[in-house]
């Protein structure tokens, strides 16, 4: 019979511990915010495959559109035989980027697109730089993986980093960097470790993700965009994670008023079949040479309908919107569980959209990271029936990744059970 103790013998002598989860469970069924699974117990899933099905899981118009592509053909590769969903895919991304005269190429994972507009900026200028910041997250392949600005457990073991890669600074005044000072230590960086003029990219999170949902601040955007036109460097906002409406905008880089050159998307762009992209100046894109950029799965037909369809999705349900308007009632009701003196002491409440996070400190005003009592709110959560999931530099933060499209009963439910989640770790 299965289950999920059954399953997880059988995952621990057959799959790579290296792979770490999350939670202890098997599903066997999802729709939209809910989750059944072995053992035939119901969840409410505010990981959503880690920030990727914004439109939640097995929306009926992305399945639609991916079975429609898959009973008509699966995979020519892009490089060998083309088809009109990748063209129309760029056309539509090209189309909501903040960038004008935008070109598009589509890849499968995250981390290959951070690869690749690294490749870009590297040929575009000539220069070997990159700058990323602490507590990034960019991907776990040899090259993103040092550029994520936090060893363990990413990279922990893995020996040299790859070469010319420098982090910087990133902006979280509650944890005593503020935007001067991060402004300061990247002019560090150009007076230590590389100057400017052999740096091909800074490439920046708008939101940080897995390191703990921190926005950086509109007028450290600002000095970024300048810093990066005063040296002839490339730009580059990886919306791997805050990307496709998440943040109550459609991409996080709006809310900083500037032009990147480059973006990197992924996760929620395909509603779960494996997408990615690096959108950018076509000035830029042109100067690589062709058979420079590619992979065999990248733009895949299926992935690239699915992505279409979850366009379209987002716009008829309005999911900009949604996802600022039920941010902003997150947070509220957040800061009415962090006033209760019987919870645990959570420390700064923040979202941008429906990318809402807390921290859990030490003692209840302040802000002394506290990642022992982490573990404790997401299995009490857990048992109640939520999947949320830990992140942070710190690894004290909460975040919630609710589907844009969760019904409202469902998500008190799910604030309900994160209270009585947070009055349980505390006693
Ligand atoms: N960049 C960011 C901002 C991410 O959040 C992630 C994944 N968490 C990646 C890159 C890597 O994406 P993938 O896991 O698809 O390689």
């Amino acid at each position: 019979i299965m289950s999920n103790s059954s399953l997880l013998e059988r995952r621990k002598a057959a799959v790579a511990g290296g792979v770490a989860n999350a939670t202890p469970l098997f599903i066997e069924k999802a729709k939209n915010a809910e989750v059944w699974d072995a053992d035939g117990k119901r969840y409410l899933d505010f990981a959503q495959g880690i920030a990727v099905n914004n439109t939640g899981h097995a929306h009926p118009k992305v399945q639609a559109a991916a079975k429609a592509q898959i009973d008509n053909f699966s995979h020519t590769a892009f490089q060998v035989s083309m088809y009109e969903p990748y063209i129309e895919l760029a056309e539509k991304i090209n189309a909501i980027v903040p960038i004008r005269d935008a070109q598009s190429v589509f890849f499968s994972t995250g981390a290959e697109a951070v690869e690749n507009a690294v490749k870009i900026a590297r040929t575009a200028t000539g220069r070997p730089g990159v700058i990323t910041f602490r507590g990034a997250f960019h991907g776990r392949s040899a090259l993103t993986s040092t550029m994520t600005g936090k060893i363990a457990p990413y990279r922990a073991g893995a020996g040299l980093g790859a070469a010319a890669v420098y982090h910087a600074p990133f902006p979280i005044p509650h944890h005593g960097i503020t935007v001067a000072d991060a402004v300061a230590g990247l002019h560090t960086i150009f007076k230590t470790d590389i100057e400017p003029c052999d740096v091909a990219a800074i490439v920046i999170e708008p939101v940080q993700g897995e390191g703990g949902f921190y926005q950086a601040p509109k007028e450290f955007m600002q000095e970024l965009r300048a810093i990066c036109d005063a040296h002839g460097i490339l730009m580059v906002c990886d919306e791997v994670q805050s990307g496709f409406a998440r943040t109550g905008r459609m991409f996080a880089t709006d809310y900083a008023d500037i032009e990147p050159d480059l973006m990197t998307i992924a996760k929620a762009m395909g509603s779960g079949y494996p997408i990615s992209g690096v959108v950018g100046k076509r000035s830029i894109l042109e100067k690589v040479n062709p058979g420079g950029l590619g992979g065999t799965y990248g733009g895949n037909p299926v992935a690239c309908a699915a992505s279409l369809a979850t366009l379209e999705v987002i716009e008829e349900e309005k999911l900009v919107e949604r996802s600022a308007q039920l941010g902003a009632y997150m947070l509220d009701r957040l800061n009415k569980i962090k006033d209760r003196d019987d919870v645990v002491p959570i420390g700064d409440v923040r979202g941008v959209g429906m990318m809402v996070a807390f921290e859990l400190v030490k003692e209840r005003g302040g802000h002394t990271p506290d990642p022992d009592i982490v573990p404790k709110v997401v299995a009490a959560a857990l048992k109640r029936g939520l999947i949320i999931l830990s992140c942070g530099y710190f690894a004290n933060t909460v975040r919630l990744l609710a589907p844009l499209t969760v019904p409202t009963d469902q998500l008190d439910e799910a604030l309900d059970i994160l209270e009585a989640a947070l009055q349980e770790a505390a006693a």
